[in-house]
């Protein structure tokens, strides 16, 4: 579902295990997100991996973003909390007409009852219920019992329920980076949608980003993509059932965008046409480098392209 169609297909439990078993072998503690431009609640066994992650990486917090078509009951969301979901995000869309925001309002205060309801019955730390207003209505529900400290805790410290409304528009424009435009054109795979508009940008932006330095996206087939926004893995860094994780997070293609996304270049594959944000934890962010001569060259290749 989304912008672009692609097939249903799932990662096997089998290579599911191996690739936690890599996470493990890795003694890996971080945050594990399971959804990628997917709908993950659409898995059948979703309960399975998620125990999978619960019994060998327990240092981990598991997230899932969803659009909640999945969900009847609040019983289905207390099943996935049992199972070791740390956080669930359920985004809801509305096109802004009202007819549009009346019918899809119904339908979130309904999942949001299912929520309170899961929350409530699992004993769940739920945080303030901030309540304001946009066109994407979000539920936001989150086990701050087992939740790992993130450097930014607030971020995910709440339970929260977003309505809809057209204030979002101004709202959002004031933060989001006016100099190239405050529409995400996500590796700019809305360029046939906004051609011969400003949304498309005419040269590449000088920002970093941080997402190669903090994340590794997999694909259900095991193949590693450079971002959360690469879902077809157009810049293949590796295959988890090939190589070992370990190995493709320290490639030297992948630490040749991290050099030049450092330095504010963007003129790479994917990135060229990019106009997403530099990202959180900016401030966080180690350069890398290949030597003094070496770094000078990479950083001088006019477009990289694996
Ligand atoms: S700049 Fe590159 S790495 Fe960052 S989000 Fe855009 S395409 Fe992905």
């Amino acid at each position: 579902m989304g912008y672009v169609d692609r097939e249903k297909e799932y990662m096997s439990l089998k290579g599911f295990k191996s690739l936690v078993a890599d996470l493990k072998a890795l003694k890996y503690s971080g945050r594990i997100e399971l959804c990628f431009y997917n709908e993950p609640l659409e898995i059948k066994k979703l309960n399975e991996y998620l125990q999978v992650i619960k019994s060998e990486l327990r240092g981990c917090t598991v997230m899932i973003e969803s659009n909640g078509v999945y969900i009847k009951d609040a019983k289905f969301v207390i099943d996935l909390f049992e199972s070791g979901l740390n956080q669930l995000k359920i985004n809801i869309y509305s096109d802004g007409s009202e007819k549009d925001i009346e019918r899809k309002g119904k339908w979130m205060m309904k999942l949001a009852d299912y929520c309170f309801e899961a929350a409530e019955k699992l004993g769940l730390s739920l945080g303030s219920k901030d309540m304001y207003k946009s066109t994407k209505g979000i539920i936001d529900i989150v086990d701050k019992r087992f939740f790992m400290m993130e450097i930014d805790g607030e971020q995910f410290s709440r339970v929260n329920c977003s309505l809809f409304s057209e204030e979002f528009g101004d709202k959002n424009k004031k933060t989001r980076n006016k100099k190239y435009n405050f529409v995400e054109n996500r590796a700019g795979f809305l360029n046939d949608k906004f051609e011969n508009t400003e949304m498309v940008l005419k040269e590449p932006m000088k920002e970093t980003c941080t997402l190669v330095f903090r994340r590794i996206h997999i694909l259900h087939n095991g193949d590693v993509a450079l971002c959360c926004n690469d879902f077809k893995a157009d810049v293949l860094l590796g295959n988890v059932f090939e190589t070992s994780i370990e190995e493709i997070w320290n490639s030297d293609l992948l630490n040749m965008y991290r050099l030049r996304l450092f330095n504010k270049n963007r003129n790479n594959k994917m990135c060229s046409e990019c106009n997403v944000g530099s990202g959180f934890y900016v401030h966080l962010l180690k350069g890398v480098t290949f030597g003094d001569d070496l770094d000078k060259e990479i950083l001088n290749i006019k477009y990289l392209t694996p």
